[in-house]
């Protein structure tokens, strides 16, 4: 049988498109004139990033990198590594990392220190939501979408077990 976790919505699609469209705005103002490269990272962020480059109109270029944390379920294992890095120079351009979460910090801090090694001329951070309470790594997120109590969360784009990536909205899975 599958298994079927109970989920309890905490962030209504309506909230993320209001969360999106402010994140949206500030980001057009940083970055007008500006050579805007954005890097999701897989496979969480693909939903958010697809929402937000829809409300950015200003020249902009995508890239993917995919990190995976060795043997995570609910917890990063706290080793990192990338299974698919950059297929082309950042060189000189502004990086902006989007990110679904950012929980110990452990994963979005490898892949800033991945990217900052290949001479970006500018690298910021914009996360759809952060776990504070959960860090064990300091991160800078300059543009935030919402921050969020020590639960766990799926739908818009994450998962449990690869499932509910597709849901609209944001759940909590209750234990
Ligand atoms: P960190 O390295 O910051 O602990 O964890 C980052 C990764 O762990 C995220 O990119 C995500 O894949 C996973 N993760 C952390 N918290 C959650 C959560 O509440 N829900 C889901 N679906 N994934 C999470
Ligand atoms: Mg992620």
């Amino acid at each position: 049988m599958v298994f079927q976790p109970q989920l309890r919505i905490l962030i209504s699609h309506d909230q993320i498109a209001k969360a999106v469209d402010r994140l949206a705005r500030e980001i057009r103002t940083d970055y007008e004139d500006k050579q805007l490269l954005l890097i999701g990272v897989l496979k969480g962020s693909f939903v958010f990033m697809a929402d937000l480059i829809r409300q950015l109109d200003l020249p902009l270029e995508l890239e993917f990198v995919k990190a995976c944390s060795y043997g995570a379920r609910q917890e990063s294992s706290g080793r990192v590594r990338l299974v698919q890095r950059l297929s082309t120079s950042i060189k000189g351009k502004d990086v902006l990392v989007i990110e679904d979460i950012v929980d110990t910090g452990i994963t979005i801090s490898f892949v800033l220190d991945y990217l900052r090694k290949k001479k970006p001329a500018s690298l910021k951070l914009c996360a759809l939501t952060d776990k504070p309470s959960r860090r064990r790594v300091p991160v800078c997120i300059d543009y935030l979408g919402f921050t969020l109590p020590n639960r766990f969360i799926v739908g818009y784009g994450l998962d449990l077990d690869e499932r509910f990536r597709n849901l609209p909205d944001i759940y909590v899975v209750e234990d």
